[in-house]
């Protein structure tokens, strides 16, 4: 006999809250909040910029 529900282990990432990290777009200067702990050496844009830098996707 097959078990045909998938497994959800426990302490699982999803029940931890987002954590927002401060960092500052590297197109404007303004502060902003990522999801995402900023990667030393690698820009972080907001909001705005993030279109403008996003490569497209074909
Ligand atoms: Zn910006």
């Amino acid at each position: 006999m097959e078990e045909r529900y998938p497994r959800r282990g426990p302490g699982s990432y999803q029940d931890r809250p987002r954590e927002f990290h401060k960092a500052v777009c590297a197109d404007c200067g303004k502060e902003c909040e990522v999801p995402f702990k900023p990667t030393e050496g690698r820009p972080v844009y907001c909001r705005d910029c993030l279109p403008k830098h996003r490569k497209p996707r074909f």
